[in-house]
């Protein structure tokens, strides 16, 4: 079982719960992974910064 890198917790997660693509996270600390492969389970760290695109965020705080 993958272990956060973060805070070391052992990740709960079962490989038949989840497909490549899926975004998991860690139940201690919140931080996320993306399911990259299944067969060995593999994750990888997904980073709050880096998007392409940003529409999800909301930004439009100019009312104060
Ligand atoms: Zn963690």
């Amino acid at each position: 079982m993958p272990a956060c890198p973060e805070c070391e917790n052992a990740l709960d997660i079962d490989a038949d719960d989840v497909e490549e693509g899926d975004v998991v996270s860690c139940e201690e600390c919140g931080t996320e992974f993306e399911v990259v492969a299944t067969e060995p389970l593999q994750l990888s760290q997904v980073e709050d910064e880096g998007y392409d695109d940003e529409d999800d965020e909301v930004r439009d705080e100019e009312e104060e």
